[in-house]
């Protein structure tokens, strides 16, 4: 081909450039794809770990995915040794912030009892308890009267006992997007809201290209979040990515003397997927429905939090006389298995794309997204971590179906299908 000249195919979205995208005037070491918790600290990871310029694209505003409406709980109670690390290194991450940046996520230590409603829930409560402190997390099984000594508004009957985790807590999630923002802005990350991605530029196997609303820009290291629209934005870069969104619904109560204290711990209903914790002198309470066909949240499912909120006063009798002063229906991201994403894009020919990172939290962007993101900047700027295994975490364990050989058990929301895509 004579020298200048330029040849691009492009298939489904991937723009295929022979000449190594060399032509577009704007450059970065590294550009992330959404500014949600994953994104944007993946940005600031990326950054401490020597890359120059970081570009940060995001269609909307920073923040204004799933990011801000979360509920914020923070837990090392993980269902597999690797989301207990996932979670351990985010919960130390929350601990250091304000040493490091000088702001910070507002993490509040509560503890965390997960409880045991059934027989089945206690053999596996007491296992994953073993699991969890063969590791060094300082977990417990808690009979009742134990769990109730540590939360004296939790009814003494309706449960068996409960794992417990004095360290486990809660965020603040629009301060965590405001942390994030920040710790941006401070190390210089470029920022650009308003402008989406559109398109993925490779030279062979090796991404060396974005395509976005406003233009092309060159690099050859590529994270790409999305939460609830990451399947969309694998869409857009010509692969299958198997993660989905689903309506998650939080309701605050009004307060009351009970939660008018520093440290209760908060509570883990996890075969109803009904989790509560202290929220301005009340109970934040937040739920999914096991029964609902994945899909975007446009509305609140008043018959199911109706529901939801009978079975929170039988565990916590004193909210029975309490109104709700605030309630909100938002998408949660979620994968099949309920484990991250974190690993090189797969096309949807089957080919791996080099300089490409692929980062989901997969509904757990609150307890394990800095490590996540850590995770994502570490594969993109160094080709390795030292925070967990990731070899478990590649698109590559999923079948054609989005199958995959591991499941963690302690994971909301519920859906396993794809059958819905919530940015269709
Ligand atoms: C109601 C609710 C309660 C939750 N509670 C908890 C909790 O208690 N604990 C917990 O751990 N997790 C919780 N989660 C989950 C958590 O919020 C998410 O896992 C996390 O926010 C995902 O972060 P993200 O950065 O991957 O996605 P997002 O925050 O959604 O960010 C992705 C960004 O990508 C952008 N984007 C998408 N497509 C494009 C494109 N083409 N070009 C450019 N930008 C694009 C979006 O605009 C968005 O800003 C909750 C979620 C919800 C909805």
């Amino acid at each position: 081909m004579p020298a200048g000249e330029r040849s691009e195919r492009r298939v489904a979205g991937l723009t295929v450039t022979a000449n190594g995208g060399k032509d577009t005037r704007d450059v970065a070491d590294v550009v992330v794809v959404g500014a949600g918790t994953i994104g944007g600290w993946a940005s600031w990871f990326a950054r401490r770990n020597g890359a120059k310029r970081v570009v940060v694209i995001e269609r909307d505003l920073a923040g204004q995915g799933a990011s801000s409406r979360a509920a914020g709980i923070v837990r090392a109670q993980g269902g597999t040794r690797e989301a207990v690390a996932l979670g351990r290194w985010s919960i130390d991450f929350y601990n250091r912030q304000h040493d490091l940046l000088g702001t910070d996520s507002g993490f509040r230590e509560l503890g965390y009892l997960l409880l045991a409603v059934t027989s089945r829930d206690e053999r596996e409560g007491r296992e994953r308890v073993a699991m969890q402190r063969a590791d060094g997390l300082d977990a417990r099984w808690l009979g009742v009267d134990e769990a109730v000594e540590l939360n004296p508004t939790l009814a003494p009957n309706g449960f068996r006992g409960a794992s417990y985790v004095a360290t486990d807590g809660h965020i603040d999630p629009p301060r965590n997007v405001r942390a994030y923002s920040l710790a941006m802005q401070r190390s210089k990350v470029d920022l650009r809201e308003r402008t989406a991605f559109t398109g993925l530029r490779c030279s062979g196997p090796r991404v060396v290209g974005v395509e976005t609303s406003a233009g092309p820009i060159a690099t050859e290291r590529v994270i790409l979040t999305g939460g609830p629209a990451l399947r969309a934005v694998g869409r857009i870069a010509g692969a299958t990515i198997p993660a989905g969104g689903a309506r998650h619904q939080v309701a605050v109560s009004e307060p009351h003397d009970a939660f008018g204290v520093d440290r209760l711990p908060m509570v883990f209903d996890v075969g109803a997927g009904l989790y509560w914790r202290l929220e301005e002198g009340g109970l934040l309470w937040g739920m999914s429905n096991p029964d609902e066909r994945p899909g975007r949240a446009r509305t609140i499912d008043w018959t199911y939090l109706r529901r939801m909120q009978r079975r929170l006063r039988r565990f916590v009798p004193v909210t029975g006389d309490l109104g709700i002063r605030k309630v909100w229906a938002a998408t949660i991201d979620y994968t099949p298995d309920h484990l991250p994403i974190i690993g090189p894009l797969i096309t949807s020919d089957g080919e791996g794309v080099d300089g490409t990172v692929v980062a989901s939290a997969a509904g757990h962007g609150m307890m394990w997204g800095p490590a996540v993101a850590k995770v994502a900047a570490d594969l993109a700027v160094k080709g390795r971590t030292s925070v967990v295994d990731v070899s478990g975490f590649g698109l590559d364990r999923f079948d054609e179906q989005g199958r995959s050989p591991s499941y963690d058990p302690i994971a909301l929301p519920f859906p396993i299908d794809l059958s819905d895509d919530p940015e269709e």
